[in-house]
This record gives structure tokens, C-alpha cells and sequence, in this order.
């Protein structure tokens, strides 16, 4: 399992999102970010930043 912690690129934001792959993790914090955040579409620069943080759960 692979995982991310949003507060990487949202400072104070306590969600965290997981998946199988990275491509699963991207999935999720996507629909976190438009839920939580009312991001309509997550930027690449973002996406880089998440990739970044996705750490081994
Ligand atoms: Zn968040």
C-alpha cells in the first residue's frame, strides 16, 4: 500500500489518502482535493507534489 498525507501540500489539511499503486493514490487525493479543497482539477505542479510524497504505508 502506498499513501499520502494532503498536509504535504495543504498546510493544517489531517487527510490522508491510500491506495495500491501511485496511480490509485493520485485517484484519491484527487477526489480528496475536491471534496475537501473544492479543487475542480488538481494542477501538475500539484500532482508532482503529491508524487513526491507518496510514501510506503
Ligand atoms: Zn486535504
Amino acid at each position: 500500500m502506498k499513501q499520502f498525507a494532503c498536509g504535504n501540500v495543504v498546510p493544517g489539511c489531517d487527510g490522508v489518502v491510500s491506495g495500491e499503486t501511485v496511480e490509485d493514490v493520485l485517484a484519491a487525493a484527487a477526489a480528496h482535493a475536491a471534496e475537501a479543497h473544492g479543487m475542480a482539477s488538481v494542477p501538475d505542479e500539484v500532482v508532482e507534489a503529491i508524487t513526491a510524497g507518496i510514501t510506503d504505508a
